[in-house]
């Protein structure tokens, strides 16, 4: 018999799928740990469990977001550069203009970060609300960067956008109904000052998927093609044409197929140039968002994926614009769009501990060998329940299953009845779980995998209990099934011998995940090693950084998570270093937050201990000592914390020390 081949980083690589979904920034390192590389292979080369140590260091614990922030400077170069080296490639007459939209992160290290690495470029801001104009107009200095004014608009808003067109920047509001062009015109009169005005238009073009609401006759946003004629001639009619600068669209979010991407950009340029060929002196055609991310990593339309890299978008976008305008003889304009998903989801990652786990059927639990009186049922139910067992094989697998099944609810009826003893329940019970987890890998060889086998690898597998909560730092996961990558951050030396799915803390059961990303595509269990007993378990989830970031809900008040920001430092041996520390939210923040005082909450405890003293129910000292422990928790972290050691916790603060320790010891 040949010795199956040792596993290796590589197979680790392919199981997770790293290569495709990492995009160049992530990869495996010797000793099995994740690594990030900002700038790709041949760069500086950031190890995540070294973050978490400082994170340990610190005293910080987890769940934390860690921000690689090269990341995303990296993810800015990229889509600038992409742009430019198409228009270049294809003797384009315009130049591209970026904006990120800030409601894809509004966090400021996000925002000044893209600011900061764009400004080369000019990439600007899209904004689309008050709030996020007021952080765009202070932020975005460059003159000749944009600053888009997106979302439906009021009085205030128009003021704003004018104020950032006396500052001399380029602030372009786009008319998104047309009832919003006369009251612009008005409040630039009053202001006196000429806007930069864009017109959105609803496209024919849909999006597809998730998104697909966002184009279409009956979308939310935009103007028909009667309303756009409608706002030249009104513009025309005030002698405004020349205020008219851009022409917008937006066809959805995470845009899966390249073809979408260039209908939409055909049928926009047939708009743009009719407009030119009407006098209309339009410079930007701003494409709006949807550059997808492939969190997959399979290159398919699959809703988690893309079937086009940044390179074949950039490239597609400016041949296609230039076809329709060389063929309508029109001047190409300059390219705008507002990319947030792509520019952002790499850089940001959630860790959390898992700090147990919950195994059905748990094939190391030691049972007693019942002896039932020769005869009885339970003798005659463990006998043919043991022959199910030892005759699990690939050409009876789903007889196998049924019968099991079936003598597992045999079983359970004659507890019931009273005629069967608890032991020898438990054993039929667990021989169960053996039948399932021998059918495991036969059902994984399947071609064809039947229908009540279909969920047996997800209903066998472990749940592994993270310290997190899905609803504030995974809400499109919850919410659109949307895939992000998750995978162990170490022992990736190792081969991950279980199969689970993941449980936040929150108390809805609906906090699980169990849609992971592997090797083919999606998966619905994450291979993950044995916890052992006093060693961390760490698992990251990754692309986390668009959108997720800033949706997250206060589903049973756990609120923001610790963060640090980490930036590479060649001079630094480990290549790195952390910026910033930002503690999560404390149990007095997120109460506050939802309107409940922390001081009036602390005197309504104070009064109930009072009570009990008063009535002689409790010593003064166990009073004070009570409300201590209350008044303290209001400062504390929301999320789990460390258990005291002699408990017996296999994840904890503290504990990185412990396994540094001792792995020095072992390389000594
Ligand atoms: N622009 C507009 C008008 C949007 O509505 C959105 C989001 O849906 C975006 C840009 C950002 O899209 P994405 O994150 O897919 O790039």
């Amino acid at each position: 018999m040949t010795e199956p081949r040792p596993w290796t980083i590589d197979d680790a690589i392919e199981a997770y799928n790293v290569r495709r979904w990492g995009a160049d920034a992530f990869t495996i390192n010797d000793v099995g740990h994740l690594c990030v590389t900002p700038y790709g292979s041949g760069g500086p080369v950031i190890d995540i469990m070294d973050v978490l140590e400082d994170i340990d260091d610190k005293g910080l614990g987890f769940p934390a977001v860690i921000r690689f922030q090269d990341v995303l400077r990296s993810r800015v170069e990229k889509l600038n550069i992409g742009f430019a080296e198409s228009i270049k490639a294809n003797s384009y007459g315009g130049q591209y203009f970026g904006v990120f939209p800030i409601k894809v992160n509004q966090m400021r290290e996000v925002v000044e970060e893209i600011l900061d690495a764009g400004r080369p470029f000019h990439h600007g801001l899209e904004a689309g609300s008050k709030p996020e104009l007021v952080v765009a107009l202070a932020l975005n200095d460059d003159v000749e960067a944009l600053t888009i004014c997106n979302g439906y608009k009021d009085e205030e808003y128009m003021r704003l956008a004018l104020a950032g067109r006396r500052l001399g920047r380029k602030v372009v509001v786009v008319i998104e109904k047309l009832s919003e062009l006369p009251l612009l015109l008005r409040m630039a009169d009053e202001m006196q000052i000429e806007p930069m005005i864009g017109l959105r238009a609803k496209l024919t073009t849909k999006g597809a998927g998730k998104w697909e609401k966002s184009s279409g006759e009956f979308a939310k946003f935009g103007l028909s093609s009667v309303e756009i004629v409608q706002a030249v001639h009104l513009l025309r009619e005030r002698d405004l044409i020349h205020t008219l600068r851009l022409f917008h669209f937006h066809v959805g979010s995470q845009l899966t197929d390249i073809h979408t991407i260039k209908d939409a950009v055909k049928e926009g340029a047939r708009i743009y140039s009719k407009l030119r060929q009407m006098d209309v002196p339009l410079q930007y055609f701003d494409i709006g968002g949807g550059l997808g991310v492939d969190y997959e990593g399979t290159a398919t339309t699959n809703h988690s994926s893309t079937n086009y890299s940044l390179d074949e978008y950039t490239s597609d976008v400016v041949y296609s614009l230039k076809q329709i305008c060389d063929a309508e003889n029109v001047p190409h304009p300059d390219i705008v769009t507002e990319s947030g998903r792509a520019l952002t989801a790499h850089h940001s990652c959630i860790v959390m501990n898992v700090f147990g786990s919950i195994e059905l059927g748990d094939p190391r639990a030691r049972l007693p060998t019942p002896t039932p009186p020769a005869g009885s049922i339970g003798e005659r139910m463990l006998r043919e329940m043991r022959d199910i067992v030892e005759h699990v094989k690939a050409g009876n697998a789903i007889e196998a299953f049924h019968d099991a099944t079936a003598k597992k609810e045999e079983a359970e009826d004659a507890f019931r009845l009273g005629v069967l003893g608890l032991e020898e329940r438990a054993t039929i019970e667990h021989q169960y779980w053996e039948v399932t987890r021998r059918l495991g890998p036969l059902i994984d060889k399947m071609d064809h995998v039947p229908e009540d086998l279909e969920h047996l690898t997800t209903d066998a597998a472990d749940q592994y209990l993270a310290n997190f909560s899905l609803f504030q730092s995974a809400l499109d996961h919850w919410a659109f099934d949307q895939l992000f990558p998750i995978m162990p951050l170490h022992r990736l030396d190792e081969e991950p011998e279980r199969e689970a799915t993941l449980v936040d803390i929150t108390c809805d059961s609906d906090g699980q995940i169990d849609a992971f990303v592997g090797e083919d595509g999606e998966r619905s269990t994450l291979r993950v090693h044995a916890l052992r007993p006093d060693e961390p378990y760490f698992v990251g989830m990754f692309l986390t950084g668009a959108y997720q970031d800033i949706m997250g809900d206060m589903h049973n008040l756990f609120g923001r998570t610790h963060e640090v920001h980490v930036f590479v430092d060649d001079e630094d041996p480990e290549d790195y270093y952390l910026e910033t520390v930002m503690p999560g939210d404390s149990i007095k923040d997120v109460l506050s937050r939802v309107q409940y005082e922390p001081g009036e909450l602390l005197k309504l405890v104070k009064n109930a201990v009072d009570q009990r003293v008063k009535t002689g129910d409790m010593k003064p000292k166990t009073g004070v000592a009570t409300f201590d422990i209350v008044t303290a928790a209001m400062g504390a972290y929301t999320y789990l914390q460390p258990m005291e050691p002699e408990e017996n916790r296999p994840v904890e603060r503290g504990r990185i020390d412990a396994m540094r320790r001792a792995k020095k010891s072992t390389d000594n």
